[in-house]
């Protein structure tokens, strides 16, 4: 089952990527394994998948110590600056940054580890109250002070947009995410100006999401099932 599903996701990234002109080697599937046991990420592991993304710290901390050193996992959850100790072990990347503070408090576990942590800036492109993420007027600030913390490698942006059954619907805040990057590309803000990392687009509009320039998408649901 989990097999089969990252084959066909697998299948249509390629497609989607050669239909719009791209390298269908620039998109990575992260597989977003919350919620989902050990056993299912094992099972993906053995087909393949070595990317995960989890959403809660104690859950992904129990499943990292009985995963191999070959996954790695992207955590894109609501952080709290109390946790980000465990985060800045276990976390091959930290997709959520989303203020000065967390990224403070990473840097300086970092630091105290003598290890380097890539990140994104999670972007509230669909200026939702209720969602976390940075205002797009705010992320210029944040990437300047984010640039004197030496452990941090600000690598791009991640977004959720608002929700929609219409996958389309999800387009203009995707195309909105790529031209923030390429403005804040423009101005030398991230670690690597010549690569940026874009993570959008989930199950239902990961499509959308690659056509709109997607470097990363998040997709749960079409892999493992649905979250009870
Ligand atoms: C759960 C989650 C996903 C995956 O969503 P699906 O609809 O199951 O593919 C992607 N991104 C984030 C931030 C999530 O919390």
């Amino acid at each position: 089952m989990i097999a089969d599903n990252l084959q066909s996701i697998r299948r249509n990234i390629t497609a989607v990527a050669h239909r719009c002109g791209r390298n269908p080697e620039g998109i990575r599937l992260l597989a977003v394994s919350k919620t989902f046991p050990v056993t299912d990420m094992k099972e993906a592991r053995a087909a393949g998948q070595f990317l995960f993304g989890e959403n809660y710290i104690q859950e992904a901390e129990k499943k990292y110590n009985e995963l191999d050193d070959q996954v790695q996992l992207h955590f894109i959850g609501h952080l709290q600056s109390n946790k980000a100790h465990i985060a800045a072990r276990i976390f091959r990347m930290i997709e959520t940054v989303d203020r000065i503070k967390l990224a403070v408090a990473l840097n300086r576990y970092l630091i105290q580890s003598g290890r380097t942590m890539d990140i994104l800036i999670q972007v509230n492109i669909g200026r939702d109250e209720k969602k976390s993420g940075i205002a797009s007027a705010d992320s210029e600030d944040l990437l300047k002070n984010i640039l004197s913390l030496s452990n941090l490698r600000p690598l791009g942006l991640m977004t959720i947009p608002p929700f929609s059954e219409d996958p389309e619907k999800s387009r203009p805040y995707f195309r909105e995410l790529r031209q923030l990057a390429e403005n804040l590309q423009s101005k030398n803000l991230f670690f690597d100006n010549k690569c940026v990392e874009l993570s959008m687009g989930m199950s239902h509009d990961y499509p959308i999401a690659i056509e709109e320039g997607a470097t990363l998408i998040r997709v749960g649901t079409a892999i493992f099932g649905d979250r009870s």
